[in-house]
């Protein structure tokens, strides 16, 4: 058992399909680098990356197993755009900075898409669209309206509204009436994806050591790493842990807040493709929303139901089978074979926190849609580091506000509040 091994994720689908990846030794006695990468998900590994592709040196410190966070647990659900509605976008930023993000997010999507083409990632990739379903009749309204302001304000003309009639020729569920195709988005296998771009880091030079938990960090000048069996002295530092970050940087830890969230998999389905047609990625509208694919093997992949208590279900099989059957349930009699959880972390605008703190960079806080976006955060992340911070400015300006109550009281507080909107869900 290591550092980010709990939850099931020994059981999960992905591990059991991961493609060989050689273990990384554990960091030993006293290192210099240029940059020195803390946390082994996509942030730090394409941040890993980019900084070896600009000549730095660059060590990359594991606490547990690379892609094990995180990036190898989640939905796999490729999401253009951000975890604001392009409407909001404007409101909130204007819109002239409101088109300057959303192209931002789909540098995202390119970015990833070169990185997985360009190191040849065997990870499943499919790009052809993703879809949020209506699970109330009044949201075809608001998608109008997105679909519409998408393609007049951000010249993105990729989303339109589908009738129920032909939602349902897409997914094979009940009770939604219609939904929201945005046909640039999609899925990957992520742990294989993550594990693509360590091999990819390995590669370009980077030395990657797992089981080597930061456990101190100094950030005076430059930024010197500690774990339990050396030290890292670096020009500059990357904290990439999310949800796990705990109390290594107290001054970020109570802008994100951890929530934990649960997968299955059925075993194969004789009839996958009519279940979901084109192998589309699939959300709903819910505020504790549900989402789902196909796997390559033609497994329903599905998670959903987050919990308003940090313990995790006795039994995680049994909690997120509830949401396929409200969903699938002639799926009834199917079977599922893997039960896996792991920690997102969301702020309170549900935008990134991404800046730095002298030295020492960090992105955390996707809030859901952290599978794109990483690609360019340690991009923009080693942009700053090389001298451009333009980019980097309008990423550090997004920055959410604290959780009332900080690190300490976030989550009672938080909790009133899911159990409010899952509420009203329900009504
Ligand atoms: C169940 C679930 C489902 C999700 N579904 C989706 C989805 O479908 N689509 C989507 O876009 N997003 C989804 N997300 C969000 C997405 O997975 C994350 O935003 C993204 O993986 C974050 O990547 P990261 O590299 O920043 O963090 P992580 O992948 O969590 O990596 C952080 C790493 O830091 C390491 N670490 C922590 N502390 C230390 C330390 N002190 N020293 C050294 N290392 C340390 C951890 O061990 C971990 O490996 C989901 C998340 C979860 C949990």
């Amino acid at each position: 058992m290591g550092f980010n091994s709990g939850l099931g994720m020994e059981r999960s689908y992905y591990v059991a399909t991961a493609n060989p990846f050689a273990s990384a030794p554990p960091l030993q006695g006293e290192i210099e680098a240029d940059v020195v990468v803390i946390g082994g998900g996509y942030t730090g590994l394409h941040a890993a990356l980019n900084a070896a592709d600009k000549g730095f040196s660059v060590i990359l410190l594991e606490a547990g197993k690379i892609g094990w966070g995180a990036s190898g647990r989640n939905g796999g659900q490729m999401i253009p755009g951000w975890r604001k509605s392009a409407g909001e976008l404007i409101g909130r930023y204007g819109k002239a900075k409101a088109k300057l993000l959303f192209d931002l997010s789909l540098e995202a999507l390119q970015l990833t898409r070169e990185r997985i083409g360009k190191h040849a990632i065997q990870c499943d990739l499919h790009l052809n669209g993703h879809l949020t379903m209506a699970a109330k009749p009044g949201d075809l309204g608001w998608m109008r309206t997105e679909a519409e302001t998408l393609a007049a304000a951000m010249d993105y003309p990729h989303a339109r509204v589908l009738s129920a009639d032909e939602a349902r020729a897409k997914v094979a569920a009940d009770g939604f009436h219609g939904a929201l195709l945005d046909e640039k988005g999609g899925h990957a296998h992520p742990l294989n994806y993550a594990l693509g771009l360590a091999e990819a880091a390995r590669g370009a030079g980077v030395q990657l050591c797992e089981h080597s938990r930061v456990l101190r960090l100094e950030t005076k000048q430059g930024v010197v790493a500690h774990t339990e069996s050396g030290a890292v002295r670096a020009r500059y530092g990357v904290l990439a842990c999310d949800a796990l970050l705990d109390g290594l940087e107290p001054r970020i830890a109570g802008r994100i807040m951890p929530v934990a969230n649960y997968l299955v998999a059925t075993a194969p389905l004789p009839n996958a493709h009519e279940i979901i047609a084109d192998h589309l990625a699939v959300s709903d509208s819910r505020f504790v929303v549900n989402y789902f694919r196909m796997s390559e093997d033609g497994r329903l992949v599905f998670g959903g139901g987050e919990r308003y208590s940090p313990a995790p279900p006795a039994d995680i099989e049994a909690f997120v089978r509830k949401h396929v059957l409200q969903i699938f349930p002639h799926m009834r009699h199917a079977k599922i074979e893997y039960a896996w959880g792991g920690l997102v972390s969301i702020s309170m605008s549900r935008l990134p926190h991404i800046g730095r703190l002298g030295d020492l960079f960090f992105a955390h806080g996707y809030s859901g849609q952290g599978v794109l976006l990483p690609a360019l955060a340690g991009k923009v992340l080693v942009e700053a580091m090389a001298g451009t911070a333009e980019r980097f400015d309008v990423l550090a300006g997004l920055a959410p506000p604290e959780f009332p109550g900080g690190a300490a009281l976030r989550t009672p507080l938080y909790v009133l509040g899911m159990l409010w909107y899952a509420l009203r869900d329900r009504l």
